[in-house]
């Protein structure tokens, strides 16, 4: 039995999702005529509280668009130095936008009201890039799958509204966080401008992410999208996958979490583990010992059938995934115990 947990994105729709696809009502949705994405899109801007959704396809491009319509050229945008859209998005801030990141050193991701307050460039100082725009990543990837604070998002609300600056979440796992968390999609929306959020991971989809916001960013979001390719015609395939999507895998999201855990629990007793970092939801990065050659660990995992990633020096990343079922999960709880090296 293959077990991967490479990422929450290898995941196939399953045979409810199937189906829903192959009976949705679909039309052109250039032309604002797919039924299917044009109640879904209503469907995610109510739940967030907002006026307006986009869909795209890819979390990457609906990121780059919120930056986009959030900035102009030359101007500057804060965010965590292992932030999503600056480390894993092929440089798209710099080359879509013309815009430069000011990179904090946070915890596991998550910056802080006072560390974002201190990066602002002053509005009048012109040698430097004007500040316009702050960007959360909620949970973090490289950071571990981390939650914000709630009340620590609220202050950096008000930083931004102290200064006039646009405040941006890439919630690509917002639904592991929400579930984790309690706080409520409404909750969200309240605070940040633009919310994007993915359905290709946790929720199992095969493609597809959400843009939401006001009916006026929205309004810019579309142009910006057609110019970037993401335009797509008989998407109301897609979108039946994420209705289904919406009614069947979110609170499912839980367990990935409680296996996530239990990995963990047997990681910290294994001989070739040096230290495990602090875990929240379906992300658990670990290290292996000084003396274990990386590579040979992961081709011995390979050997029993198990694939995980590789973050560089010694750092190792699972994901744990609605396809990665309960039968997968007690083999591989053995196996880590059985891994010889
Ligand atoms: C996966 C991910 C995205 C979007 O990725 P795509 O592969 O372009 O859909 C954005 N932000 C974070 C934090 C992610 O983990």
């Amino acid at each position: 039995m293959t077990i991967n947990l490479i990422s929450d994105t290898v995941t196939k729709p399953d045979e409810g999702m199937l189906q829903a696809m192959m009976q949705a009502e679909v039309g052109d949705d250039v032309f604002k005529g797919d039924p299917t994405m044009n109640a879904l899109e209503e469907r995610v801007a109510k739940m967030f509280g907002k006026e307006a959704a986009l869909f795209f396809p890819s979390g990457t491009m609906a990121n780059q668009t919120a930056i986009k319509i959030h900035t102009q050229p030359g101007e500057q945008l804060i965010a965590d130095k292992y932030a999503h859209i600056f480390n894993y998005e092929g440089g798209g801030v710099s080359f879509n936008s013309g815009v430069s990141c000011r990179l904090l050193d946070g915890d596991r991701g998550m910056i802080t009201a006072t560390q974002v307050e201190a990066a602002i460039n002053p509005p009048d100082f012109y040698h430097s890039p004007l500040t316009t725009l702050v960007c959360l990543e909620n949970t973090t990837n490289k950071g571990g799958g981390a939650c914000y604070d709630f009340e620590e998002i609220i202050k950096i609300r008000e930083v931004c509204d102290r200064h006039g600056l646009g405040f941006h979440l890439d919630g690509a796992r917002l639904w592991n966080a929400m579930v984790k968390t309690g706080y409520s999609p409404e909750q969200y929306g309240k605070v940040f401008d633009t919310i994007s959020v993915c359905f290709s991971k946790g929720l199992g989809c095969p493609v597809g992410s959400m843009l939401v916001g006001s009916k006026e960013m929205m309004d810019k979001a579309l142009r910006i999208r057609k110019i970037f390719g993401g335009g797509m015609r008989q998407v109301g395939y897609l979108a039946a996958a994420v209705h289904y999507a919406l009614d069947h895998n979110r609170q499912r999201l839980a367990e990935d979490h409680r296996r996530a855990a239990e990995i963990a629990e047997v990681l910290k007793d294994c001989d070739f583990v040096k230290s495990i970092a602090p875990f929240e939801t379906n992300i658990l990065i670990f290290s292996v010992k000084d003396h274990i050659d990386e590579a040979l660990f992961m081709s011995s995992l390979k050997e029993a059938d198990i694939h995980i990633s590789s973050l560089g020096k010694g750092s190792l990343r699972i994901v744990t995934h609605k396809d990665y079922t309960e039968e997968m999960h007690r083999l591989l709880l053995q196996k880590l115990k059985q891994v010889a090296i």
